[in-house]
This record gives structure tokens, sequence and C-alpha cells, in this order.
């Protein structure tokens, strides 16, 4: 089998140049010529000597997942369907906004994680994607979304990456990893830790082995102040309880590029949204520096919750942001080419239309502050 040069990052595209005999500034040159101008030929690649041009063809490839659907929504944001093999399909997200484009990102097909309000984990897990199929995502929407070439990087489209997809990126970070790391290569998308974004329910173990392999910005999906409440939501709780969680993320502010954690939070109706349970927040606010974002709970089939209503958000966001902290709330976007996700996963095989339907309704990224 071919070696998925996409699968490789700076280090270990180096390892793989020297076991063909060739010098680590070639790898430099790959991975120029693989990430940043998107090319997938070896051909192409002119300043590559024609004998190392011949040793790629026959040895490696560069295969990114196939897109079987891109929709674009009236307010701009698009949404791409990847099949990953002839089971899988997983999503990438676009949302442009005035001054930054915001690329979200599945790290697995599936989610074992089960969180009640998720259509992800209602559906199960199916694999860990690769680190080919992570990065992947980012190499396609670079090259759908067109190079700003005469633009140079300043004007690049995506300048933002976020790990909120399908899919918990704290229990695969093997390949999620050196994904990162290639976001943040500077012969690759060159962004900065601060502008790449990991979300985790609360994998503790991931999030410090995040914090000593490659510190990035930290969101933690809170969604509850209390462990009852928490465990009924987010099941890993059981596991990773609120007090474990909270040092957890302490520990990683003293590495992470940004000097607080994102808690993001899903307003359910009658579940998780009365102005005592924003209050009861204050307590866990005190015990790590940090911002809330709000994201309005989005319905999918069969699920148990209801969104609840913008005053009832608006309520909540006030009572956090009178003891001054930080709070913004998702907007919503993108909803008309959710509808038609189905219908795109209908083009594919029966069983990719399957795993299509697990998607979650799009995650939305634009924020308005409280
Ligand atoms: N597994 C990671 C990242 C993917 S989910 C995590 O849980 O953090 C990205 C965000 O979307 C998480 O905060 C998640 O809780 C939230 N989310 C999941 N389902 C949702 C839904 N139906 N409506 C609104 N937000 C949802
Ligand atoms: Fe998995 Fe995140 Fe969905 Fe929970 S919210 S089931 S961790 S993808």
């Amino acid at each position: 089998m071919k070696q998925n040069l996409l699968d490789l990052d700076a280090v270990a595209l180096e390892r793989y140049f020297a076991g063909l005999g060739e010098k680590p500034f070639r790898a430099r040159q790959l991975l120029r010529w693989v990430h940043q101008r998107g090319a997938a030929e070896f051909a192409q690649m002119s300043d590559l000597a024609k004998g190392l041009r011949g040793k790629l063809e026959a040895d490696a490839r560069v295969v990114p997942p196939t897109v079987v659907g891109d929709s674009v929504s009236a307010d701009g944001t698009r949404k791409w369907l990847l099949k990953v093999d002839g089971a899988n399909a997983v999503e990438a997200v676009f949302i442009p906004e005035p001054r930054r484009g915001t690329l979200c990102v599945s790290s697995q097909a599936g989610c074992t994680l089960d969180c009640a309000f998720c259509s992800t984990g209602k559906q199960g897990f199916s694999r860990n994607l690769t680190t080919a199929e992570i990065i992947g995502q980012l190499w396609l929407a670079n090259r759908m979304l067109g190079a700003p070439a005469k633009h140079g990087a300043d004007h690049r489209h995506i300048t933002n990456v976020v790990m909120m997809g399908m899919g918990e990126p704290c229990l695969n970070l093997d390949n999620v990893i050196p994904a990162l790391r290639l976001m943040l290569d500077d012969n690759a998308y060159g962004l900065s830790r601060r502008r790449v974004t990991v979300s985790t329910s609360g994998v503790i173990p991931g999030i410090d082995r995040l914090r000593e392999e490659c510190p990035v910005a930290l969101a933690v999906s809170l969604h509850a102040p209390s462990d009852d409440l928490r465990d009924r939501l987010v099941p890993v709780n059981r596991r990773y309880p609120l007090r474990e969680l909270m040092k957890a993320c302490r520990r990683y502010l003293d590495a992470a590029p940004r000097d607080f954690i994102t808690f993001e939070y899903v307003m359910l109706d009658g579940v998780n949204d009365s102005e005592a349970h924003a209050r009861a927040l204050l307590g866990i606010a005190r015990q790590v520096k940090c911002k809330f974002n709000l994201i309005p709970f989005n319905p999918f089939p069969g699920a148990e919750f209801r969104r609840s209503a913008p005053e009832r958000i608006r309520r909540f966001a006030e009572v956090l942001a009178r003891d001054g902290l930080t709070v913004t709330t998702r907007r919503t976007r993108g909803d008309d080419v959710d509808a038609a996700c189905g219908q795109l996963a209908g083009d594919v095989t029966d069983r990719t239309r399957r795993s299509a339907a697990r998607m979650p309704k799009t995650v939305v990224l634009t924020e308005q502050r409280a």
C-alpha cells in the first residue's frame, strides 16, 4: 500500500524521506507543495529532482477524503459531506465572517461518549479518523475555497480551525496531534496556536496530553453546573467529574496559548438554562479563568430536548456577564444547508446515507456578545 503523505507531519515526513535516502529539506519542500499549494500530483512539484519524483510516484500518494456533498447556505456557510470509506462520511463546515473564516473539522466517525443532546453521540461510534482524513478536511476546504494567490497569507480564507465537528478529539489524539502540528507548521498551514481550538467533553487524560504535546486553544463542553446534572447530560462526567475537570483546566492554562478556557454550554429549555443554573456556574467560573459560549440547542429527529427561548438565553447570559464574565451566544447559521444534508447523502451508497444521518445539526461559530 502506498504511503498517504497527508498522514505525515513534518517530523514523520523527514523520517520518511530519510528512508528514501533524501535530505530533510525535501520534506519541507513537499509540505509546501502539498499543504500550501494544494498539490496532489508529484509531476507538478517542479523543484523536486526528477529521480525523487519518480520514487514518490512509486511509493506515495496524496489522498484526501472524497467530497460527496457541497452545499452553501444563504448566509455563506458552506458544508462538505466527505466520504472516508465505503461506510462512513463526516462533515466539515466553513463559516465566513467579515474578518475571519473558521473551518469546523471532525475527528471521528461517530462518537463513543453518548451525550444526551448530541445526534452524533446518539448514533454510536464507527471509528477514529486518520491524520490524513483530519488534515484532509482542511486541505480540501482550502482547495474548494480557491487559493487567494494574489493576496498571500494575510488574505487566506481559513484563518481559524475548530475541532468541533463529529467526534471527541481527545479520544483520538494519536491522529489528531499530527494533524494539529500540520495546522501550526509554517511550511503547511501556519496557523497560530490561538487560532486552532480543540473542543472536548472533558476527557482529562487527553487534556493533559494535549497540554504536553501540542497546546492549542481549548474549549470544554461544560453544559451543567453540577455533577448531578452533568452526569446525565455528558456521561463522561461520571468518570471525570467537575472538580477534577476544573483542576485539569487550570493545569492546561499553564501551557495554553490563551489565558482562558472557553466553556461551551448548550442551552436546553427547562433543563440547564435557569438563572439558578447560571448563578451556580459562577462558582465554577471562579475556579478557572474562562469565557462562556452559549449554544442554542440544535434539535434533531428523536431529540428529547428543546432549544431555550432567546429571552431565557439572554437572562442566563446576563447573570454571568454581571459577574464580569465574557459571554457570547452562538448565532445559528447554515440552517438551510443542514436541511439539505440528508438529500446530499442520498447520492451515495445506503450505508453512507445512514452515517450521514448521524451528523449533528451544523454547529455554528458566529458569536455575539451578551
Ligand atoms: N466532542 C467534542 C467536540 C464536538 S461537539 C465536544 O463534545 O466538545 C462540539 C460542540 O457542539 C460541543 O460543545 C457539543 O456539546 C455541542 N453540541 C452537540 N450536540 C449539540 C446540539 N444538538 N445542539 C447544540 N450543540 C451541540
Ligand atoms: Fe461526542 Fe461531543 Fe457529541 Fe458528546 S457532544 S457525544 S463528546 S461529539
